[in-house]
């Protein structure tokens, strides 16, 4: 039977001498592995439309524990992405930590909009693809429950003040004056006032509009160094495109 499913692709790999297996991340089924047969060979019409990132419509026939796609109707390549290397990087590793937080069956709308939308936001360039970073980690962090507490300290429970400025990575959110003190000074970072908003505003602001702010070089590094340490205190799993992304500067 031939099913219509919209989703990106996360990853591709080559299988038997010809064929692709093809990882999508759908708005119908969550993560599906998916056969695209002879997609390695010369002149096939799913060569250009089984590629990392490529969004769009897939026709697919169910088999008995797998999917075979029929006919890929692209609505976005994305293809600036391939044009740079560095995004390139940035793209790869947004697609490795999608797959890794995503299952079959699960209801993955969220995270499909997240990377759709991080994606978008490296083809407009508008935001330092560093900053498109952090924004990606610490909302795949929300979606999955375990997102940072912001308003009340995660060790007590006290409201915090507007002009607290500690944060524990490993306890997962703000902590108070009284905390604080009591906590490893390595478990704890001393934010800038200005990340301390824009960290509130990546875990709460509407999909939509995440990727559309501006910050400064210093808050932009906070940021970096918390979403990345942040993430992996949750998953305790090191990404091959981190390893990448260590490799450029920006
Ligand atoms: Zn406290």
């Amino acid at each position: 039977m031939l099913q219509n499913v919209s989703g990106i692709v996360l990853s591709v790999m080559p299988v038997g001498d010809y064929d692709r297996r093809v990882t999508i991340l759908t708005k119908e089924k969550g993560k599906i592995a998916a056969f695209a047969r002879g997609a390695r060979r010369p002149g096939n019409n799913l060569i250009a439309v089984t590629q990392p990132c490529i969004f769009g419509e897939f026709s697919l026939f169910s088999g008995r524990d797998s999917f075979t796609i029929s006919e890929v109707k692209v609505q976005e390549y994305f293809s600036e992405i391939r044009e740079d290397l560095d995004s390139v990087y940035y793209a790869m590793y947004f697609c490795e930590v999608a797959d890794f937080y995503t299952k079959e069956g699960n209801d993955e709308r969220e995270m499909m909009k997240l990377l759709y939308t991080a994606l978008k936001a490296l083809v407009r360039g508008q935001m330092s693809r560093r900053l498109v970073r952090s924004v990606f980690e610490m909302r795949t962090c929300v979606i999955s429950g375990e997102g940072p507490m912001l308003n009340e300290c995660v060790v007590c429970h006290e409201k915090i003040p507007e002009d607290s400025r500690g944060f524990s990575v490993l306890n997962g959110g703000a902590v108070c004056e009284k905390c604080r003190e009591k906590l490893p000074v390595k478990d704890v970072m001393v934010l800038n006032p200005s990340s301390r908003y824009a960290l509130w505003f990546i875990c709460s602001t509407p999909a939509a509009k995440l990727f559309s702010f501006t910050v400064s070089p210093e808050v932009e590094d906070e940021l970096a160094a918390l979403s990345a340490e942040y993430l992996f205190a949750r998953v305790k799993h090191t990404f091959k495109g981190e390893k990448l992304l260590e490799l450029i500067s920006d």
